[in-house]
């Protein structure tokens, strides 16, 4: 049966540590680690991850500040007031919370683009991106992608030389992952909804990324023994499935059939569990990154 690669336990570790580092700072007399974080209009999903992030930001010691916009607002006024905070030092970390309003979403990267790159958290800058594309590791790598890194690293699970299979080619989460594995030496091939064959390129790896969003998309035909599997994927079940009184409980699945593969694979991350955890965590780590590479220019 498969290793559980348990996140909650990583993501309390990296609290801890993020926590009395903060402390330390704090006591030489540096100032608190501040993120802001950018909302444009007020959607309930979003505002529910502002609220996380914060309570994990307060919970060691760094300061959130929420930034409101108006929905209606210009891409031109966002960009003006991300170039403040940009230029406020009592800034670290910036971030953009997404998804924008649909009229603004074609204008995403323009606006993200507005973020100093030295304060660019979530490693969504064009500089932030290329930097990556090009294997340097020095940057700011994308939450979900330094999370799955967090995951392998803190179970031992080797990449340089290894071959990894990453489902989903996403700007957000799968392409910058496959990036960060190959700049750690790791040799990877990318799938995705055009590739004919995905159990042909899964079988053969000695480790699988999936971050596509179909639940139970990866099934015991995909995987083969001895490999490790990491479930990005969040799939909420149990909506509007049945009428209203036999209405299941909302609960979250990944995208692979935990019961059928765990009997197979060497290790296998959970959903929920397993690296939703490690995302806000990570985003901390990099504002710790920024903070001290702040501190370090003065
Ligand atoms: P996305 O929709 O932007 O991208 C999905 C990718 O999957 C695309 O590249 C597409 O080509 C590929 N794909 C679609 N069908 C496929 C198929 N049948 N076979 C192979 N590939 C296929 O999604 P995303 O933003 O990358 O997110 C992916 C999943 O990860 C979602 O479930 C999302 O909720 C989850 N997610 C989790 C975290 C976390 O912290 N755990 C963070 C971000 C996203």
């Amino acid at each position: 049966m498969a290793t559980i690669l348990d996140g909650i336990i990583v993501r309390d570790h990296i609290r801890e540590a993020l926590k009395t580092a903060i402390l330390s700072s704090l006591q030489a007399g540096a100032p608190k680690p501040t993120l802001a974080i950018v909302q444009i209009g007020a959607l309930p999903e979003s505002t529910l991850y502002i609220e996380q992030k914060k309570r994990f930001g307060e919970s060691i010691g760094a300061h959130v500040e929420v930034v409101h916009l108006d929905e209606e607002s210009t891409a031109q006024a966002i960009r003006a007031r991300i170039a403040t905070l940009s230029d406020d030092t009592a800034v670290h970390g910036i971030i953009v919370q997404l998804p924008l309003p649909s009229s603004l979403q074609p204008e995403t990267q323009m606006i993200i683009d507005a973020i100093d790159p030295k304060k660019d958290v979530d490693g969504m800058t064009s500089t932030s991106r290329t930097k990556l594309a090009a294997g340097a590791m020095s940057g700011f790598l994308p939450a979900t992608t330094r999370g799955i890194i967090s995951l392998l690293a803190y179970y031992h699970v080797p990449v340089m030389g290894k071959k990894f299979t990453v489902v989903g080619r996403s700007a957000l989460v799968g392409t910058p992952t496959a990036e960060a594995l190959r700049a750690m030496g790791a040799e990877v091939t990318v799938a995705h909804s055009k590739t004919p064959d995905v159990a042909a390129l899964t079988r053969g790896a000695d480790s699988i990324i999936v971050a596509v969003g179909k639940p139970a998309l990866i099934g015991a035909h995909h995987v083969s023994s001895g490999q490790t599997v990491i479930d990005v994927g969040i799939n909420v079940m149990g909506v509007h499935s049945k009428p209203e009184d036999e209405l299941p409980k909302r609960h979250i699945v990944g995208d692979v059939d935990a019961a059928a593969v765990a009997p197979i694979v060497k290790a296998l991350s959970p959903v929920p569990g397993g690296v939703g955890p490690l995302t806000v965590a990570s985003l901390f780590q990099n504002l710790m990154k920024a903070y001290t590479e702040s501190q370090q220019r003065k």
